[in-house]
């Protein structure tokens, strides 16, 4: 945490401003940042509120909507006592203030639409309020975040802490889904017994809190308030990791209420064991319980999530197409995955244009140069293989059986058809075949594409998932 000091305020302000702007700016692409985030400016910083300014009133509405609460995120990890974030519109006379965690926002189409709606907040709380969208039917599985998922809803649906449960560690990368679990759990908590004390927040905001609370020399509330609860839930406790005092407090915390049977549940980036400047105490006591890992989501799954994602936009449709083509070429992380979501609706819609495959190509260029990469015979040995659900290594072996081979012949046509190699070099990659065998299974499939046209609206498939 920063202290800040009356003579450097300014300077420390547009420092600030300047850091988040750049954190944005990795987290969510160089396109996704030059299209709403550059002509942010910092209007002034309150002592509990922000306010920056966009240059035209859908851009506010657009940054209202889909990053403010990250941005206020990213304001409050330096700044913590910060609790809103106005944006204004520089010119023009629409100077309306929206408060980012009351307000309803206003979508692409003009319709209002309730994204923030934080109603259920706890009254008396030291936690953050919890966003309704991120629910377990929200939620989209696959086999990298099954486990993660199944545990949380056992978390979350079992009445008393069942020892093994309890306390629950989910632990991954950037946007796997560990928050929107975290929320998941509170929010279904929350809905089979209203009257439990749930309290969710950031490893950063409890240590604000408990920092504040040493300072108002008011310690014995803070230990009071976090022993009474039913449920904690604690985000991304690597930001306190080295932090020894909060650590400590925290260790009190969670002692206190495993001995008692209440929930806590703890996200991460790393695993207990591979967290550094962990409190040895900590990692153990969490090793007692569940830990689970969330892995890096494969194509399925990023479809899936876009297809969640739409599904919650109103009246907005998209072509699956455009979904198949997103989710193949954004694979770097979930985040970067939304962003492009939203910015192929928000342009479609500010040109007035319906969603297209086309349009999508090139509203989505600069994002895709920076995402591109050769497709190798591996990657359409994988894709083909998942496609037509057999195994990669059955793309090496000998079988003949026609499940088998027409995927094999498939995935060897496009590797001819996509990629510089040879017959001969493709013919090893496939567990060292002739490449007589390749060009027999070139000629094939160009025949069926010719005489099937289920046949050719799998290649068809194919070849957009491949990008091409
Ligand atoms: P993390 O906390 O692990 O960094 P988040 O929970 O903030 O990640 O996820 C980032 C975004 O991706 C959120 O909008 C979240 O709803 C979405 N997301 C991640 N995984 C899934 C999933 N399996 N299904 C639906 N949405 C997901
Ligand atoms: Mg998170």
């Amino acid at each position: 945490m920063i202290q800040v000091s009356s003579h450097n305020k300014e300077f420390f302000e547009s420092d600030t401003w300047n850091s988040i702007k750049k954190s944005l700016q990795e987290e969510y692409g160089m396109a996704t940042y030059k299209n709403w985030f550059v002509n942010l400016d910092l209007v002034e910083v309150g002592t509990s509120e922000v306010m920056l300014s966009a240059p035209t009133k859908f851009i506010k509405e657009w940054v209202v909507n889909n990053y403010a609460k990250r941005i206020k995120e990213l304001f409050q990890k330096e700044i913590p006592a910060i609790k809103s974030l106005d944006i204004i519109v520089k010119k023009g006379k629409q100077n309306t203030t929206d408060q980012i965690i009351i307000a309803g926002g206003v979508d692409v189409t003009g319709q209002n639409i309730d994204l923030f709606n934080y109603s259920e907040q706890n009254n008396v709380s030291l936690g953050s309020p919890l966003d309704r969208r991120f629910t377990f039917e929200n939620f989209v599985v696959a086999d990298s975040n099954k486990l993660a998922y199944s545990a949380a809803m056992s978390v979350a649906n079992t009445d008393n802490s069942i020892a093994g449960l309890n306390p629950f560690f989910i632990y991954g990368g950037v946007g796997l889904g560990k928050t929107h679990l975290l929320h998941a759990i509170a929010l279904k908590i929350k809905e089979n017994n209203p009257s439990t004390n749930v309290v969710y927040l950031s490893a950063e905001r409890f240590m604000y809190q408990f920092i504040n609370a040493l300072r108002n020399k008011d310690i014995i509330s803070f230990k009071e308030f976090f022993r009474s609860i039913d449920v904690l839930l604690l985000d991304d406790i690597q930001f306190v990791c080295g932090k020894s005092s909060t650590q400590e407090e925290f260790l009190h915390t969670l002692n206190a209420l495993t001995d008692l049977n209440k929930k806590v549940i703890v996200s991460g980036n790393k695993s207990p064991s591979d967290m550094e400047g962990m409190n040895e105490s900590i990692r153990s006591r969490l090793g007692w319980g569940l830990v689970v890992d969330i892995g890096s989501p494969c194509f399925q799954l990023r479809r899936g999530i876009l297809a969640s994602k739409v599904s919650q936009m109103k009246n907005i449709e998209v072509p699956d197409e455009v979904l198949d083509f997103v989710a193949t070429k954004i694979t770097s992380n979930t985040r970067e995955l939304e962003g492009a979501l939203n910015k192929v609706v928000a342009s479609s819609s500010l040109m007035n244009e319906e969603i297209s495959l086309d349009g999508t190509k090139k509203i989505l260029s600069d994002l895709l140069r920076a995402n591109e990469k050769a497709i190798t015979i591996l990657d359409i040995q994988k894709i083909v293989a998942d496609y037509f659900d057999i195994k990669v290594a059955d793309m090496s072996s000998a079988q003949r059986s026609r499940r088998i081979a027409r995927p094999r012949q498939v995935a060897m046509y496009m590797a001819k058809n996509l990629t510089p190699r040879s017959l001969a070099e493709i013919g090893r990659k496939f567990g060292g075949k002739d490449h007589t065998t390749v060009m027999h299974a070139v000629k094939r499939v160009d025949e069926l594409i010719n005489s099937d046209n289920e046949f050719k609206n799998d290649i068809e498939c194919l070849n957009r998932m491949l990008g091409q």
